[in-house]
């Protein structure tokens, strides 16, 4: 296996460049790609910048110039659940591009000429950081949406909640990697600590979470997860 671990944000990576051994610095099309040895796993980290057309190009180069194997998307997002609270783990089932619609031509979040609106993670992986995520704190799965909002008032989250209903959290990168990975035929991972409602309360919530608990949470799950016992 070789890992290719993403995340938007420094913050929700913070910790595991410095838990690399041998880490060796790779710049390319304004990002930082870190190789080297997590833990007992061959791993690339990146952060990919902010929204899906970033984390496309980032996870298409972890495929094709580092030659990953797997990759897993560690970060936070908004609750799109009212049993899904702030704190909370969520690992995806699936991913959906709440903000594509293509319709009439194609149904409502289908992907054109893939015949699919959500893309499924693949099962070991989501089990195995799952049960990573369960040391740490309270752990849901399901449904992931992603789009280029950040969705800070209420009525955005319950207009997507209306076309979603078992919709769990949303964020703006996870569903790209989803799409990538699919075509190219890499089993993959999406997992995200809720940082806040995706409410009029987000944006601040967000701010602070993002400072305190965030790092620390992305920090030990993907321990747990190259190191699990
Ligand atoms: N102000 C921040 C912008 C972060 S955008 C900055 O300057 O860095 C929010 C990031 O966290 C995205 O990467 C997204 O995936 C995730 N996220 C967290 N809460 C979200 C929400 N309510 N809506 C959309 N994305 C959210």
């Amino acid at each position: 296996m070789r890992l290719g671990i993403i995340s938007a944000l420094a913050e929700e990576q913070h910790g595991l460049i410095e838990a690399f051994e041998g880490p060796y610095k790779h710049i390319h099309g304004m990002r930082e790609y870190t190789t080297g040895k997590l833990w007992e796993i061959d791993a690339v980290c990146v952060l990919s910048r902010i929204g899906k057309v970033a984390a496309a190009m980032t996870a298409a180069i972890l495929v094709e110039k580092f030659g990953v194997t797997h990759i897993v998307f560690t970060g936070v997002a908004g609750s799109g659940d009212k049993n899904v609270n702030v704190g909370d783990i969520v690992v995806a089932e699936a991913l959906v591009q709440h903000d594509f619609d293509a319709s009439p031509l194609f149904p409502r979040f289908e992907i054109p000429l893939t015949g699919l609106s959500r893309f499924a993670t693949d099962v070991a992986l989501t089990e195995r950081l799952a049960n990573a995520a369960a040391k740490t704190t309270r752990v849901h799965r399901g449904l992931i949406a992603s789009g280029d909002q950040f969705i800070g008032k209420l009525a955005q989250i319950q207009a997507i909640k209306a076309g979603l209903p078992d919709l769990l959290a949303v964020e703006m990168e996870g569903a790209a990697v989803a799409q990538v990975c699919f075509e190219l035929g890499i089993p993959f991972a999406v997992i995200r600590t809720i940082s806040d409602n995706a409410n009029d309360d987000a944006a601040v919530d967000f701010m602070h979470f993002i400072k305190t608990v965030a790092s620390r949470y992305a920090f030990e799950v993907i321990h747990n997860f190259c190191h699990p016992d």
